[in-house]
């Protein structure tokens, strides 16, 4: 850490924004302060562990707010135990800072801490350096042996479904980050940024649908990136049928159906899950999803074969969006 006046060092970031978040006693038998946290798992569990890495202007704008950074980085971790009916338990934190600005990291880690608590998990640990504004998270839950949802166990014939509705965080960071578009004056544009900036991890969800679903992922990528992840890995070809999508009010009204539909397939950071589930279970599903008032649309099916296939209305088409890649 530098040594301007202004600035903490780093023994003193550690106590005064990283210590005492979340539930403490929840497992946790010893947490921030020694060398490495001690956890208690749940016996019969198995541990699900996962990590997700938030790069300042790759995965946010470099000007968002540190409370929004704060809480989606822990959001989009959180979204990976939903996707696997896991309990999060426990996180810790690397962090990488260009400076030591209290101001920034008191709403940095109150946005952090707000989602830590609604969901009992507590921050054990963590890393914290000097550069580029980069924030890893790794988190950890617990599942019962071998209940798990996967992306693997989906069979030829189960139905495909979405939770929530799609392409509205798409929309609001094109909103955030349009030239000359700040006007943030509408209702509609303002709930997309939120979307965005605050993603909802459908954690209760994911956990009550285990033993009803057979496959399940998170849509961190874009439905048009991630499906294709789902059905390979299950050993199946995915068909959806586009007029199916759920899209909010706010989407549609922001933008022409067109456009709503590229984000909703191809814009990632919605974090809502996709789930297979055999048609005998649907209502099942459908069921829990009232109970959570949690929106559960059909959008389509898992099929003998590879690849995925898109209809219009019941004509096939080329959607022209394809997921988020790094490295493309
Ligand atoms: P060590 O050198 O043993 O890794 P550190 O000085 O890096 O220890 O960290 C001291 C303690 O503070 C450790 O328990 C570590 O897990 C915790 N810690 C460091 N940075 C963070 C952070 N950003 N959030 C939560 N805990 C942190
Ligand atoms: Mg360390």
């Amino acid at each position: 850490m530098g040594r301007d006046e202004s600035q903490l060092g780093e023994f003193e970031v550690i106590r005064r924004f990283f210590t005492g978040i979340g539930a403490v006693g929840s497992g946790v038998v010893l947490g921030v302060g020694d060398d490495a946290a001690l956890l208690h798992v749940p016996a019969e569990a198995d541990l699900a562990a996962a990590v997700d890495t938030l790069v300042a202007g790759r995965h946010f704008p470099h000007d968002s707010e540190p409370r929004s950074i704060g809480y989606r980085a822990l959001a989009v971790n959180l979204s990976d135990m939903a996707a696997m009916g896991a309990t999060p338990a426990w996180a810790t934190l690397a962090l990488t800072l260009p400076g030591a600005d209290p101001e920034w990291l008191g709403r940095f880690s109150g946005g952090f801490a707000d989602l830590a608590n609604a969901h009992g998990v507590a921050l054990v640990g963590g890393d914290t350096t000097s550069g580029p504004l980069t924030v890893s998270v790794q988190i950890l839950g617990h599942v019962a042996r071998g209940t798990a949802l996967r992306r693997s166990g989906a069979q030829a014939g189960d139905l495909l479904a979405v939770t929530g509705t799609l392409g509205d965080a798409g929309a609001g960071l094109a909103l955030m980050t349009a030239p000359g578009r700040r006007d943030f004056s509408s209702a509609a544009a303002r709930e997309l940024i939120e979307r965005f900036e605050y993603p909802t991890p459908r954690v209760e969800f994911g956990a009550a649908a285990r033993g009803i679903a057979s496959a399940a992922m998170d849509l961190s990528d874009g439905l048009a990136g991630d499906l294709p992840k789902l059905a390979s890995a299950s050993g199946l070809a995915a068909h959806v049928e586009l007029e199916r999508l759920p899209l909010s009010q706010a989407l549609l009204a922001a933008a022409s159906s067109q456009q709503a539909r590229d984000w909703a397939l191809g814009a990632g950071d919605d974090y809502e899950l996709l789930l297979a589930v055999p048609p005998a279970r649907y209502d099942a599903l459908s069921a829990l999803a009232v109970r959570l008032n949690l929106r559960l649309t059909r959008i389509g099916e898992l099929r003998r074969g590879t690849g995925v296939t898109w209809a219009w209305q019941g004509e096939p088409i080329t959607p022209r969006l394809q997921g988020y890649d790094h490295f493309r």
